[in-house]
């Protein structure tokens, strides 16, 4: 019965089972327990999502830019992406900003908390400030020189170097295309042998998924277990950004997709589904990526072609998940200290929250550093970040969907504007040895 069992609901069930788990530990004093015996399998879990992450990026984007034909096409693609992805991050930190103005959870935030907390977690940001001292002194064009890696074998080493591997990708994937067809017909071959090696690991990880998501839902209710004060006090502004991350994931892209493909909201809500489901218990959109590319395929009938160039980009660049809450944050930070910000002034967060959210990893936490940019950019005071730090966890694995979601949702449109959406996909061959999602 469990081995007939889709995959996505023995993932659903893993989840809610770790949820079970974790209230029990908490309630029953399994705590240490829980972190000796099941958190690790979680973490090994991660690990193998992210042990994977560089090599599928790579050898998905050379394989993707090498079988383009045409060079013309490829630019053609990229500058479509790229735009698609600027505009759902602006329209996602519009979202936020409207929303935070509207409820101000900042301003029902009560004095002596206001306080407490500011003490509390003072010490903690110490590190994050100066990060963000360097960065401010850091030239304007530094993103740009960021993205150039001196050793790419040093970019590939670190998850958090995405970028520079892209940009290694890309120009490989060029040089490739650029070349007579006889002279790298073997290299491109193998990256297309490669290219089902790592499809066939992300296979067999994803069988491990259950497992991995029950180990991480219980860690992260024990982890919470002594912080429901601060939980209950943060209630609005959290409630804020969950509107917007809901709103982006619930009516925003499915409504665009129908409009735009003609995948309907349903099939589109229920195909990125699993996907949604790692990115929530991983909060990791890079560790997610293997299963969102499996998922665009498999379910909405984005070509290969397509994803393995729009979705790479996407995990790295397109975070509009993370640049909603990052306008959401600052806005409260601002009301909470008392700081009322001009029209220009939010105008300069639409800005720095779509810059920071671009050069936000797809990491667990990935984006926090770079809030301070935004805080910083419209004189908010650095510690203010102190304040929602304790909650930030739970709505790092929301935004986290979004960031996922709205890349799945680029994918296909950039697919149909190729003429490379089947939708409904064909049924997938038989494959003896695999699952299916
Ligand atoms: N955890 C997010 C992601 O991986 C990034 C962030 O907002 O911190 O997409």
């Amino acid at each position: 019965m469990w081995k007939k069992l889709p995959l996505i609901w023995k993932i659903l069930i893993g989840m809610v089972l770790g949820v079970g788990w974790g209230l029990l530990a908490v309630f029953t004093g399994l705590e240490n327990f829980t972190y000796d015996w099941i958190q690790p399998w979680g973490t090994i879990f991660l690990n193998l999502l992210k042990l994977i992450a560089v090599p599928l990026i790579f050898i998905s984007l050379v394989k993707g830019i090498s079988s383009l034909t045409n060079i013309t096409r490829l630019s053609r693609m990229g500058i479509k992406t790229v735009s698609i992805y600027l505009v759902t991050t602006v329209f996602a930190v519009a979202v936020g900003l409207v929303l935070v103005n509207i409820i101000q959870p900042g301003n029902t935030f009560p004095e002596e908390k206001k306080l407490a907390y500011q003490e509390q977690f003072g010490g903690s940001i110490t590190e994050k400030q100066l990060l963000a001292e360097q960065k401010k002194e850091e030239s304007p064009l530094q993103f740009l020189v960021d993205i150039v890696p001196e050793n790419v074998l040093a970019a590939a080493t670190d998850n958090a170097s995405m970028l520079q591997v892209i940009f290694f990708a890309i120009l490989f994937g060029l040089a490739l295309v650029t070349l007579p067809h006889k002279k790298v017909e073997v290299v491109k071959d193998l990256f297309s042998g490669l290219n089902d090696v790592i499809l066939k690991i992300v296979d067999m990880i994803m069988l491990t998924a259950p497992y991995g998501v029950f180990a991480l839902m219980a860690a992260l209710i024990v982890d919470f277990s002594g912080d429901i004060d601060l939980f209950a006090a943060l209630g609005l502004y959290a409630l804020t950004v969950i509107i917007g991350l809901f709103f982006m994931i619930l009516l925003f892209y499915p409504s665009l997709v129908r409009l735009i493909t003609g995948i309907p909201y349903g099939k589109f809500l229920r195909g990125i589904l699993p996907a949604q489901l790692v990115a929530f218990s991983t909060s990791s959109s890079a560790a997610t990526l293997p299963v969102t590319k499996e998922q665009v395929e498999n379910e909405l009938g984005v070509s290969e072609e397509v994803s393995s160039f729009v979705l790479p980009i996407g995990v790295t660049i397109n975070m509009d998940g993370t640049s909603c809450y990052q306008a959401v944050a600052a806005v409260f930070i601002a009301q909470v200290f008392g700081v009322e910000l001009s029209l220009s002034a939010q105008l300069t967060i639409v800005l720095t929250a779509t810059l920071a959210s671009i050069g936000s990893p797809g990491i667990p936490g990935g984006s926090i550093v770079m809030l301070i940019i935004v805080l910083s950019s419209v004189g908010l005071p650095v510690e203010g970040l102190a304040l929602i730090l304790g909650i930030d966890r739970p709505l790092d694995m929301l935004r986290t969907v979004v960031n996922i979601t709205g890349d799945s949702f680029v994918s296909s449109l950039v697919a149909k504007s190729e003429g490379e959406l089947v939708f409904p996909p064909p049924e997938p061959a038989p494959d003896p040895g695999s699952e299916i999602l």
